[in-house]
């Protein structure tokens, strides 16, 4: 599933291309739970005609910023790609919208398993309480006396804390793994356990990992591509995410890493350097 670095990716490659673009036409809107708030005749109604004033990133929804305070906002879920191509080549099997602009290119949402989904929104305010309501703060931008706060409140075993999208926005599956290795903490381990030193090397790992996940545009384990339609370079990184019976790359230790399941969810881990205490 794209996460945070992958959507990242896609919202820069998007900004490059279609700012200050006018939508011409909507299209191949052939799965109307795609769009839960909307339907699809309104959806193509609010977008043609208008001018691509914003694009952002928040958690994992790439938010699209149209002329007249209108917003598009989309979830790429689990298989979901975001590519663009000119209007001359045909849109490939799978592609349920269509988003053409006035400089003869077009974004085509891929999503062969068809849990992609887009929102629409009128008005700031809309949008704002759709996000905030699911959304954490992102990690990229917490600093730690806040960091530790939400800490604070928070009960439970630190995997399923990062996969939870009102702790912190845009972390899933496999850069929980990735940032917990970074930070010798064991998934299992319970977050009222933590010490100040502790805490500080998780935010740091979250913040590292991230950042440099986003350098290399992302992580191409699967399906995902970026905008222009070339795969990421971050899976050639991967610590343990994947890894499992493959040694360790920590300096002195070289053990091999394991799988299990945390939170209902596969999880790599180094039981050498992700130790849990007695
Ligand atoms: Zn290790």
């Amino acid at each position: 599933m794209p996460e945070l670095p992958e959507v990242e990716t896609t919202a820069r490659g998007l900004r490059e291309r279609v700012l200050g673009h006018t939508i011409v036409e909507i299209g191949a809107l052939d799965w109307p739970r795609m769009a839960p708030n909307a339907t699809l005749e309104l959806l193509a109604e609010s977008a043609v005609g208008r001018r691509i004033e914003s694009i952002a990133r928040r958690g994992k929804y790439v938010v699209v910023g149209l002329s007249g305070d209108t917003y598009l906002v989309l979830h790429r879920k689990m298989s979901g790609n975001l590519v663009l191509r000119t209007v001359d080549l045909p849109a490939v099997p799978h592609t349920h919208l269509t988003v053409t602009f006035d400089d003869g290119w077009r974004l085509d949402f891929v999503d062969p398993r068809k849990f992609g989904r887009i929102y629409l929104f009128m008005g700031r305010d809309a949008l704002d309480a759709f996000l905030n309501e699911r959304l954490g703060p992102e990690p990229l931008e917490i600093a730690r006396p806040e960091f530790d706060r939400r800490l604070e409140q928070r009960r439970g075993r630190l995997k399923s804390l990062l996969l939870d999208q009102g702790f912190l926005a845009g972390i899933g599956n496999l850069y929980a793994d990735e940032i917990l290795w970074e930070a010798r903490l064991h998934p299992e381990r319970s977050v009222d356990s933590l010490k100040p030193r502790e805490r500080g090397r998780l935010l740091d790992a979250i913040q590292q990992v991230l950042a440099d996940a986003i350098e290399r545009r992302g992580t191409s384990f699967s399906d995902y591509v970026d905008a222009q339609g070339e795969p990421g370079t971050n899976q050639e990184y991967l610590r343990v995410y994947g890894r499992a019976g493959l040694p360790c790359t920590r300096a002195n230790c070289g053990k091999p890493i394991v799988r299990r399941v945390v939170a209902q969810r596969g999880t790599w881990l180094c039981p050498t350097c992700q130790t849990l205490p007695r």
